[in-house]
């Protein structure tokens, strides 16, 4: 029996990308985390642009944490370029302040595991917004996860999904999380529309990127998983009041339960053995959905 959710703690809430006016958002520092801190949330990483023309910067967001929120320094790194020959865009949650500006030589491959060398979780962000291909997240085996989700994508050019990268690198044997975020830039209702839900002894920025790293998070928009169990025959899933429970694996791999106010379901295993893994998403009435990470059937 697997319950990847099942770990010590309690789950906290973040948003582990957001912009200020350090780079090109409209609110402060300051603004983003009092916004975020009364929104709900526990925690949340401010992720300016690391360019020259902003000063490389990393937000130094300490002074606004208290003892129910807390901020985890970081930056959206960035490197010419990708495949289609777009700028790399890679989000580095858990980066120290002193971090070294890049260079013009430095390729984004290279960025990223500098970065996941100085202590980051490293998740490739909107690959539908910029059109991210397979190539390129195969350039970047260190990444912890890819965006499954982005708000403001999905609010500005209706390119906020990123499950079919997921799915196909998980399909390709890739074993990386999913996560959704914001990227809120504040200039349209881009905010609150994506989170973490990460499982953590204490509020630690420390332990939360390490719980970030080992997956012991799910993803919503809203619904909420309360515990996902594996077994050798089916998978349970138990989470808030959900009008589709569904579990997707490699291909056209998929079970579901439907039908309104349900807080459980029990789905057979079978069409997940040759792939060798399935995730689980539940839908709310409003449309609404949650993301569990995925789970290897061998581990
Ligand atoms: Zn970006
Ligand atoms: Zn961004």
């Amino acid at each position: 029996m697997q319950e990847p959710l099942s770990g010590p703690g309690r789950f906290f809430r973040g948003n582990l990308h957001t912009h200020s006016t350090l780079s090109d958002a409209i609110r402060s520092p300051e603004d983003v985390c009092a916004l975020y801190r009364d929104g709900g949330y526990d925690f949340i990483s401010l992720t300016d642009h690391f360019l020259p023309k902003y000063g490389f910067p990393i937000a130094d967001t300490r002074d606004f944490r208290t003892n129910r929120f807390t901020t985890i320094l970081g930056a959206e790194v960035h490197a010419p370029s990708t495949e289609l020959g777009e700028m790399w865009h890679i989000l580095s949650v858990g980066l120290p302040l002193d971090f070294e500006p890049t260079t013009a030589a430095e390729t984004g491959p290279e960025l990223a595991a500098r970065c996941v060398a100085a202590g980051a979780f490293v998740a490739l962000p909107h690959p539908a917004w910029n059109g991210m291909t397979v190539g390129d997240a195969d350039a970047i085996p260190c990444a912890h996860a890819v965006e499954l989700y982005n708000h403001t994508s999905h609010v500005e050019e209706d390119r906020g999904d990123g499950t079919v990268m997921l799915d196909t690198l998980l399909s390709r044997g890739r074993r990386i999380w999913g996560c959704a975020t914001d990227d809120a830039h504040f200039k349209r209702n881009d905010w609150f529309g994506g989170w973490v839900m990460v499982k953590s002894e204490t509020l630690e920025p420390e332990a939360l990127v390490e719980a970030l790293k080992a997956g012991r998070f799910y993803s919503s928009q809203g619904p909420e998983i309360h515990a996902l169990q594996v077994s050798s025959t089916e998978v349970i899933v138990e989470c808030s009041p959900a009008s589709s429970i569904i579990a997707l694996g490699r291909g056209s791999a998929g079970a579901f339960s439907t039908g309104p106010g349900q807080r459980t379901a029990r789905l057979p295993l079978d069409k997940f053995r040759k792939g060798g893994w399935l995730r689980v998403v539940v839908v709310d009435e409003a449309g609404r959905r949650a993301w569990s990470n995925p789970v290897w059937l061998d581990d």
